[in-house]
């Protein structure tokens, strides 16, 4: 028996839907040159063929990770992709090294795949979704 919640939207939240399904035009999808600043522990920089230029750091792409695994997680506690996990309440928390890849693969021609140092790997980043969580000041807006 299924245990589905059944999800109320408001008229916003459902435009905002619709608009997180349309297709991107191809060349918003299209990254022109793709960095990954591995030396530098920095992130992620694609410049798109459109011209847009967009960049994450790994924090945001490890928190974002949209393999099956790492979505359920999110949507339990409530997460957007990349929002950081709650820090416990203990008085000293433990150190937790920054996230890094050790390295990063493209997959075929629409995606990247990062090899975390925490050994997950399982994250498919199509450029469809780094697109659409391009970071810069004027994507959050729209979003
Ligand atoms: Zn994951």
């Amino acid at each position: 028996m299924s245990h589905e919640g059944i999800r109320i939207m408001t008229k916003e939240q459902e435009a905002h839907e619709a608009d997180a399904h349309r297709p991107l035009p191809r060349i918003a999808v299209t990254p022109a040159k793709v960095r990954v600043l591995l030396t530098e522990g920095k992130g992620l920089e694609i410049d798109w063929a459109d011209g847009h230029k967009s960049a994450w750091s790994f924090a945001w792409l490890r928190d974002g990770c949209p393999c099956a695994t790492c979505n359920e997680e999110r949507n339990q506690q409530g997460r957007k992709p990349g929002q950081p996990k709650a820090k416990s309440a203990t008085l000293l928390p433990m150190y937790t090294p920054p996230p890094r890849p050790s390295s990063a693969h493209p997959v075929g021609r629409y995606a990247l795949q990062f090899n975390w140092q925490d050994g997950h790997s399982g994250g498919i980043y199509s450029w469809d979704y780094l697109r659409r969580s391009c970071q810069c000041a004027e994507c959050k807006f729209a979003a």
